[in-house]
C-alpha cells in the first residue's frame, strides 16, 4: 500500500486510473458470468467483492490521495463498485432460479409409486364417535362429565329414583361387586355420573356423560355385557320437554343429516314424562309400512327405529340431589353408543365391534380418527 503522498500524480495510484478500474469491472464481471453454480459464484464473490479483491486493494487507496483528488477517485470507486455487485446480485439470481429448477425436476415424486406403509393405530369406531357426540354438546357449550364405573348401589338406583324392587336392581342384569354388603355395582348406565354433576356443580348444569356401562346381558348379535352410553342432564330455570325436543333434533341431524324424529310416550322412573325417541327409517323413509312386497330390515318394516330414551327429569331426582324442584327443572336423554353407530353404518352385529378385528374398524368411514 501507498503511503501519504503529498505530490500527488494520478498516475501513481494506477489502480485507481480509469483504465485500471475498467479492467478490474471487466474482470470481475467475466468471473460472475463463468461461474455456473452457487460454489463458484461464491468463489467468484470472494475473489473479487472480497477482502483481497483487486477493488478493495484499489480502494484503499484512496485514503492516500491528498484530499484534493479523493473525491474524484471516490466517484469512479462508487460506479465501479456498484457495477460489480449489480452484476453479481443478477448473477446470484440466475444460478438460484436455475439450481430451484434443477432440484425440483430431481426431487419431484411419483404420487403414482406404490409404498409399504406401517400399519397405523386409530381410535376405535365407539371412542371416536363418543368422542364426536360429545363434541356436538359441548359446541353448544355443554360440560363433559365423567364418573367411575365401579359405583355405589344409592348413585346407580335409589337416586335416580329406582325403588328397591324394581326389577332392574335384579341380580340377573346387575352386576354386584363382592363383597355384596359393600352395596357397589358396576354402573348399569352414566346416569350417576348426572347424580354427580348435579352435587358437585353449581347450577345450572348442561353435561354430557359419554362412558361404558355393564350388565349381565348375553353376548350375541345385539347384546353384548359391557357397552357404551351417552346421557344428557340439563338442570336450569324453566326448561321444558321443547327444550329437550329441540336438543335431541339437532343431536339427530348432527349424527344422521336431515331425519324425521318422534317422542313417543314412554315410563321411566327417573323422568316424568317419559319418552322413547325414534329416528324415521332412514333406509325406507317408512315405504316398507304394509307393504309386504318391500320389507325393510332395518326398521323391521315399522317406519321408525328406535335410538333412545328421555324426558323432563323427575323432581324427585332433583330433590334427591338436593335441587330445589320448585325452582328448577330439567331434561335427560340416553342414547346407545354402539345403537348409533350401527345406525350410522348400517352394522348388524355388536360383536364386530368387541371383537378387534380392525377389517371392521376399517369398514366404518369417520369414526376412527
Ligand atoms: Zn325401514
Amino acid at each position: 500500500m501507498s503511503g501519504p503522498n503529498d505530490q500527488y500524480d494520478p498516475k501513481q495510484v494506477s489502480a485507481l486510473s480509469e483504465e485500471s478500474l475498467a479492467a478490474t469491472v471487466a474482470d470481475a464481471l467475466g468471473a460472475f458470468a463463468a461461474a455456473s453454480d452457487s460454489a463458484s459464484l461464491k468463489a467468484a464473490r470472494l475473489a473479487h467483492t472480497g477482502d483481497r479483491s483487486p477493488i478493495a486493494l484499489a480502494n484503499r487507496e484512496i485514503g492516500a490521495l491528498p484530499p484534493a483528488a479523493r473525491k474524484d477517485a471516490g466517484r469512479r470507486m462508487g460506479a465501479a463498485r456498484g457495477q460489480i455487485n449489480a452484476a453479481l446480485a443478477a448473477r446470484a439470481e440466475e444460478i438460484e432460479a436455475a439450481e430451484l429448477e434443477e432440484a425440483l425436476t430431481r426431487e419431484a415424486i411419483d404420487v403414482t409409486l406404490p409404498v409399504a406403509l406401517a400399519p397405523q393405530g386409530a381410535i376405535h369406531p365407539i371412542t371416536g364417535l363418543m368422542d364426536l357426540m360429545g363434541d356436538v354438546f359441548v359446541a353448544m357449550g355443554w360440560e363433559i362429565a365423567e364418573g367411575p364405573e365401579v359405583e355405589a348401589e344409592w348413585m346407580n338406583f335409589d337416586a335416580l329414583n329406582l325403588h328397591p324392587d324394581h326389577p332392574a336392581r335384579a341380580e340377573t342384569d346387575t352386576l354386584f361387586v363382592e363383597p355384596a354388603s359393600a352395596h357397589r355395582v358396576l354402573r348399569t348406565h352414566t346416569s350417576p355420573v348426572q347424580i354427580r354433576a348435579l352435587l358437585n356443580r353449581e347450577l345450572p348444569v348442561y353435561v354430557v356423560c359419554p362412558g361404558k356401562v355393564f350388565r349381565s346381558d348375553e353376548f350375541d348379535a345385539t347384546h353384548v355385557p359391557a357397552f357404551h352410553q351417552i346421557e344428557g342432564l340439563v338442570v336450569d330455570k324453566g326448561i321444558t320437554l321443547a327444550h329437550l325436543k329441540g336438543t335431541l333434533d339437532h343431536l339427530a341431524q348432527a349424527m344422521f343429516g336431515d331425519v324425521t324424529t318422534r317422542f313417543r310416550p314412554n315410563y321411566f322412573p327417573f323422568t316424568e314424562p317419559s319418552a322413547e325417541m325414534d329416528l324415521e327409517c332412514f333406509v325406507c323413509h317408512g315405504a316398507s309400512v304394509g307393504n309386504p312386497d318391500a320389507p325393510c330390515r332395518t326398521c323391521r318394516s315399522e317406519g321408525w327405529i328406535e335410538w333412545g330414551g328421555c324426558g323432563v327429569v323427575n323432581p324427585r331426582v332433583l330433590r334427591a340431589a338436593g335441587v330445589d324442584a320448585d325452582v328448577y327443572s330439567g331434561f335427560a336423554f340416553g342414547m346407545g353408543i354402539e345403537r348409533t353407530l350401527m345406525f350410522r353404518n348400517n352394522a348388524e352385529d355388536m360383536r364386530d365391534m368387541v371383537e378387534g378385528d380392525v377389517r371392521f374398524s376399517r369398514s366404518l368411514k369417520g369414526e376412527s380418527r
